[in-house]
């Protein structure tokens, strides 16, 4: 039988790690092939081809490396994989999956997955997570999903996943939306219809800057008065509740709204932000009247990383545009 095409790249991250000696922590040092040793039962499903694109610890991935890792996925899809996997560390998951969907511009669909705990560690989800992560890949139903986070028997979207837990191993999670699938019995069930995406031309620059500062009890704005000299590009602040700022963070967002875009998103983890509720000086609606617009329910870190894209590719003026679909303006 003529068996599909899978490919996988690893990346590092706790999927990856082991330590070298006992009582020293773990490290990435695990190849991709070796990975794949651990799953013999994946040589009846695809004939897999797997890199090891790195070994890093996933705090230290930059969008530089991720578009290389991006160009070889397409470059996989174009010598007929029906597939793409791609193991990372979890701690920014979340980030590459996004980065990934604003530019995976195929119908093939590309997983992401990890691990919480290390291949020696007792119960080790890396091979679970990978060999699911690899029936989610060749499944028909993941076509036009765009890109995918597998993890722990549950498939989320890109758009609404997050690491919501430090070290349990039900780590990730969709807040409002919970995940877009399971996987029951080796099966891919899915629970809701692919949605449209929005994608985005390659950047054809990456030295651009976004901050992103979190709004905290009695903060002081040094550094947001310092923003525009230091020479950013952007700014995202995770606001308190609904997307609010203190009266004098609002005082400086406005200023730095005249020269660069500004996004308020929430720093609770969870929901969207509001549009229409607050008129104190820093709620949404006084911020939207100063210049910045609101995330809906895109999180601080994956608006960044729209923003971050935008101003690469020269359309940070369609940022309304591309942050609509996050937010719900009518009842339905
Ligand atoms: N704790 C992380 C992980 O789960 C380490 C990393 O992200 O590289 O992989």
């Amino acid at each position: 039988m003529d068996l599909p095409k899978l490919a996988i790249a690893a990346l590092g991250g706790t999927v990856s790690m082991q330590a070298r000696n006992a009582g020293e922590g773990v490290i990435p040092t695990v190849s991709g092939e070796t990975l794949l040793a651990s799953l013999p039962e994946l040589s009846t499903l695809a004939r897999v081809t797997v890199e090891t694109l790195g070994l890093l610890p996933s705090a230290s991935l930059d969008f530089e490396f991720l578009l290389s890792v991006l160009s070889w996925a397409s470059f996989q899809v174009k010598q007929g994989a029906v597939g793409v996997v791609i193991t990372q560390g979890t701690d920014t998951l979340e980030e590459s999956a996004q980065f990934f969907d604003y530019l995976w511009p195929h119908d093939t669909p590309l997983v992401l997955t990890g691990a919480m705990r290390s291949a020696a560690q007792p119960g080790a989800d890396g091979p679970a997570n990978l060999l699911d992560a690899c029936r989610v890949a060749l499944a028909d139903g993941s076509r036009q999903r765009g890109v995918q986070v597998v993890m722990n028997g549950e498939i989320h979207r890109a758009n609404s996943v997050r690491k919501t837990d430090s070290l349990a191993l039900q780590a990730f999670s969709s807040p409002v939306t919970g995940p877009v699938g399971l996987l029951i019995e080796d099966c891919v069930r899915y629970l809701r219809p692919p949605v449209q995406r929005a994608v985005l031309p390659l950047p054809q620059q990456t030295t651009q800057k976004v901050a992103l500062l979190e709004a905290s009890l009695s903060a002081d704005t040094l550094l947001l008065e310092n923003i525009l000299a230091l020479g950013y590009d952007g700014l995202v602040i995770a606001g308190f509740g609904a997307g609010h700022v203190s009266q004098r963070w609002a005082t400086n967002i406005e200023r730095i709204a005249e020269k660069i875009p500004v996004i308020i998103a929430t720093r609770t983890g969870s929901g969207s932000t509001a549009q229409a509720t607050y008129g104190f000086d820093g709620s949404e609606m006084d911020l939207i009247r100063k210049g910045a617009l609101m995330s809906g329910f895109l999180c601080p870190r994956k608006a960044r990383i729209l923003l971050w894209l935008l101003i690469g590719c020269q359309r940070q003026h369609e940022l309304t545009r591309y942050l609509k679909g996050n937010i719900q303006h009518r009842c339905d």
